[in-house]
């Protein structure tokens, strides 16, 4: 996947009128032209209310189909419409990867009583009360569905942990008793053990839990011809699960079913650890970059660019790295906020985009903009997906060598003609840099690509070229094409 680019096409803020199916059909030609050749989609399937963004999930099968939750379709849409549009963005070769939700459960159909511990928030591995009996919404038998796809019905035996006791009106962490009953291992170490997140909390060791998701796992992948998928919320399950169910996948779709998991954790001892746990079968967002552009981007001019890229994935494990700036979680006023500031999103999208390694991934909310308003930064990114379909090839060299502007340069390779470029940050002052783009190069004239910079540079006899960078912005330096006038 040569200069792949995957899209995020959703935001948390979508207004929920049934339309995103249709609007990414008839976005699919577009996508296509600036660049982009995968969509992740947002959970396509019922989730506990019709407005919900999909990740409290109901019932896995029910892909805006039968009336359940008081709707056939989701927030995005009907599953024929589902079905359409993915069948559109193939006719584009654009590669379509669903978000699978299977951490959790939203509330079930009915309440079931079972016995549990409360366990201390901060510690799951600590026991703040007895065992008592509890009323939870554990029970699922999806009435609406009347077993097509599936017959498998969900019971409290499934869980490991739910958050409402029904009997007592009461919220809290209910550590789920029972035979061969406790939070997994192979799961993130945060607050002792971080199986449990929210809702009902799948019970992932369980054999039954197991052959129902591979099931559903297959059944999806072939139902909408999936390409792959994108794994949410991956370090509250058991790493073992997840590295066997996509073994499962690829045995029916092939070697190359795509996956990335979202293992949300800033420390990248804990994401190397993670795919040795799965032999690198599996991409990880690197978590560590986007903090790092998110502290660029909220210290200004006291950030020292030169630790950018300092404890990232993509340093160290670059080919199963996806590098994003934002997403659904980062966003402001979302669960996970860390949002790069506007002024420096160019900048990091300019990295992300143009950089050799990663695959790098837009997010819907800097593309189309957030809650209906128009995103300041579309131009910019289509520049940069232009920049990445031309000259963003051959090996990279860095020059991360002053706190202030930093850059590296693409040396192009011979398969596309005029290639290479020089990539210059800065978040602070105009600057410039003495940058190398091969002998071979002397004599050529250069110019900025974006138009924030008029002069041409041309390259000496060394290759060498002295490329200038405004404040607070980013200057990509290419050959300039000769214009032959009309005669
Ligand atoms: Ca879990």
């Amino acid at each position: 996947m040569k200069n792949g680019v995957m899209m995020q096409y959703f935001e948390w803020n979508l207004p929920n009128d049934g339309n995103l199916w249709k609007k990414l059909k008839a976005d699919a030609k577009h996508l296509h032209e600036i660049g982009v050749t995968a969509v992740w989609i947002p959970p396509a399937y019922k989730a506990d209310e019709q407005q919900d963004e999909g990740y409290a999930t109901y019932d896995l099968f029910d892909l805006g189909e039968f009336d359940q939750k008081n709707t056939i379709r989701t927030k995005y849409g009907t599953k024929k419409e589902l079905k359409e549009m993915i069948d559109e963005l193939h006719k584009y070769k654009i590669s379509v990867y669903l978000d699978a939700v299977m951490n959790h459960k939203s509330w079930g159909d009915y309440t079931e009583k079972f016995t549990v511990v409360e366990v201390n928030p901060k510690n799951r591995n600590e026991a703040i009360s007895k065992p008592f009996e509890i009323q939870g919404w554990t029970g699922y038998n999806f009435p609406g569905r009347k077993d097509k796809y599936s017959d498998f019905e969900w019971h409290w035996v499934h869980f490991s942990g739910t958050d409402y006791d029904d009997a007592s009106k009461r919220s809290g962490i209910f550590q789920i008793q029972g035979e061969n009953k406790h939070w997994s291992q192979g799961v993130d170490s945060e607050n002792g053990n971080y199986d449990f997140l929210l809702g009902n909390d799948l019970d992932l060791n369980h054999p039954e839990v197991i052959g129902e998701l591979n099931r559903w796992g297959v059944w999806v992948s072939k139902e909408l011809n999936l390409d792959g998928m994108r794994l949410d919320a991956i370090k509250h399950m058991n790493d073992v699960f997840v590295k066997q169910f996509l073994e499962t996948v690829r045995k029916e779709r092939g070697e190359d079913f795509y996956a990335v998991g979202e293992y949300w954790n800033g420390n990248l001892d804990i994401l190397q650890q993670y795919l040795a746990t799965m032999e690198n079968s599996i991409d990880l967002f690197d978590v560590p970059l986007h903090y790092n552009l998110f502290a660029a981007s909220d210290q200004e001019a006291d950030y020292d660019l030169q630790k950018l890229f300092e404890g990232t994935l993509t340093s160290v494990h670059p080919d199963c790295s996806v590098t994003f700036v934002d997403n659904h979680d980062s966003q402001i006023g979302s669960s996970l906020e860390s949002y790069v500031k506007d002024w420096f999103k160019p900048m990091a999208y300019g990295i992300i985009l143009l950089a050799e390694k990663g695959y790098p991934c837009i997010f819907y909310g800097d593309y189309y903009g957030i809650k209906g308003e128009k995103s300041p930064h579309t131009a910019i990114i289509d520049e940069l997906l232009k920049l990445r379909k031309e000259y963003a090839y051959g090996e990279q060299v860095n020059y991360v060598d002053h706190p202030s502007v930093i850059g590296f340069t693409r040396k192009g390779d011979d398969k596309h003609k005029g290639s290479g470029l020089c990539l210059l940050i800065s978040n602070d002052q105009d600057g410039n840099k003495v940058m190398n783009v091969g002998k071979e190069r002397s004599g050529e004239v250069w110019r900025e690509y974006t138009g924030s910079i008029g002069e041409e540079v041309t390259i000496d006899e060394e290759g060498n070229g002295n490329f200038t960078v405004k404040g607070r912005n980013l200057a990509v330096w290419v050959k300039k094409i000769k214009v032959i006038p009309y005669l």
